[in-house]
């Protein structure tokens, strides 16, 4: 169980690029990163494409006015004169700004924990990989539920056999929040998300599906993808070529199948994000909107539910459990142990730990990189009118 001591000597000194205070996802980051006071210290930002307002925000937030910097290569020249400069920086900018900023980031010596999608073509990431270790650093990607401790334990579940023979994996990211056209009164943060220069190739493919589809890897790490096939609408007409809609079909090396539906247009959707493993013996599904309990069907038995925190839950899962039987957990306590878990791979990266390292859980580089390969091979298989494309 997790309760805020200390897992690394000292807290790591920390920056954000982008992030202000209009930005959608900024205050996960902080939340996250700042749950527990002994991982990550926030000391200086490029908060906001508009430097005024990104300055008035640091400060707002408690960091030193002359820390909160114009633009990130700033903030990173300024930080490496200082004897207490930032030693790690997250990206949470738009898409196409992800790779020129995670480059100057490592050139400048620091780590790096990036937004996804992490950038747009797998030979960047393969690029800034090969960066990373050059340089000693962790890139890290923000996969937000990915660090609940229920994916832990469906993980151990599907690797000590308890559901059998992994057969199907269901997969669902979907809400309703883009059915209708705003036109002229789309939000800044929308804008982008439609504009393929700044996007990338997808909408929800990247926006919402590379989240589950990491999920389905961390969960099932023993499936590879051999190909898949993917459909992709746009309903709102003006986001063309970019989709509000996507099915994708997925066929595994083992003879494994898959299916996942992303899409912003599921009318009346709040939140559908779904994940179920079906198994030879039984089944197990995770939902957003019951973050504290899995579903554990087993064949011919009695429908259960497994609730967060209890003894019968595996180890590995109850290891970042935070507040404990009785009370609720969910999306803030996934991001904190996302971040604890970048500050422990920091950590142990800056001390030549390799051990640690290798059997640390958390959404690497590789991660990011796999998400990359999932949204080109999607929009490939979509662009050729719905075909088989290999994966690798
Ligand atoms: P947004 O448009 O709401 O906010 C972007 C922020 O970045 C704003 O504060 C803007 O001023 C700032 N910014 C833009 N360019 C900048 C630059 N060059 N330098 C400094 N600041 C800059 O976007 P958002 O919804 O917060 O998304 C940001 C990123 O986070 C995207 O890549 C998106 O895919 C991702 N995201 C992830 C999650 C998640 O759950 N992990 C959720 C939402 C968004």
């Amino acid at each position: 169980m997790l309760n805020g001591e200390r897992k690394i000597a000292r807290p790591l000194r920390w920056a954000m690029v982008g992030g202000g205070r209009t930005a959608n996802v900024g205050y996960k980051h902080r939340q996250g990163a700042m749950r527990d006071n002994t991982a990550f210290q926030l000391v200086a930002g490029a908060f906001d494409i508009d430097a005024a307002r990104g300055k008035d925000f640091g400060t707002n937030l408690g960091v030193d006015p002359d820390r909160c910097y114009p633009d990130y290569q700033t903030m990173f020249r300024e930080e490496a004169k200082r004897p207490d400069g930032i030693e790690v920086v997250t990206v949470a900018t738009p898409n196409s700004t992800h790779y020129e900023i995670t480059k100057a980031a490592l050139n400048a010596g620091l780590h790096v924990i990036c937004e996804k999608p992490l950038f747009f073509e797998v030979a960047q990431g393969e690029e800034i990989k090969a960066l990373a270790e050059a340089r000693n650093k962790i890139v890290g990607v923000t996969y937000g539920f990915s660090g609940s401790q229920l994916m832990l334990q469906m993980r151990e579940m599907v690797a000590n056999g308890d559901l059998g023979e992994i057969r199907m994996v269901e997969l669902q990211y979907t809400h309703g929040f883009n059915a209708t056209d705003v036109g002229d009164k789309i939000s800044e943060g929308q804008k982008w998300r439609v504009d393929p220069k700044i996007a990338g190739p997808s909408f929800v493919l990247g926006d919402l599906s590379t989240h589950t589809f990491y999920m389905s890897e961390l969960i099932c790490p023993q499936l590879k993808v051999r190909q898949v096939l993917c459909d992709r609408q746009s309903f709102i007409p003006s986001r063309a070529p970019l989709e509000d809609n996507a099915y994708v079909l997925i066929r595994y090396e083992n003879g494994a199948v898959g299916r996942l539906w992303a899409s912003s247009v599921n009318a009346g959707c709040m939140n559908g994000h779904r994940i179920r493993i079906i198994g030879s013996k039984a089944s197990i599904e995770f939902s957003d909107h019951q973050p504290n309990e899995l579903l554990y069907e087993v064949q011919g038995q009695p429908i259960q539910k497994m609730i967060r925190a209890m003894p019968y839950l595996y180890d590995a899962c109850n290891a970042d459990e935070r507040l404990g039987a009785l009370h609720a957990e969910g999306l803030i306590e996934s991001w904190a142990n996302i971040y604890l878990k970048f500050a422990i791979a920091i950590d142990a990266k800056n001390r030549g730990d390799e051990a640690t390292l290798k059997n640390l859980v958390y959404p690497d580089i590789d991660a990011g990189i796999e998400g990359i390969r999932w949204v080109q091979n999607c929009v490939k298989s979509a662009n050729a009118g719905g075909v088989w494309v290999d994966f690798n």
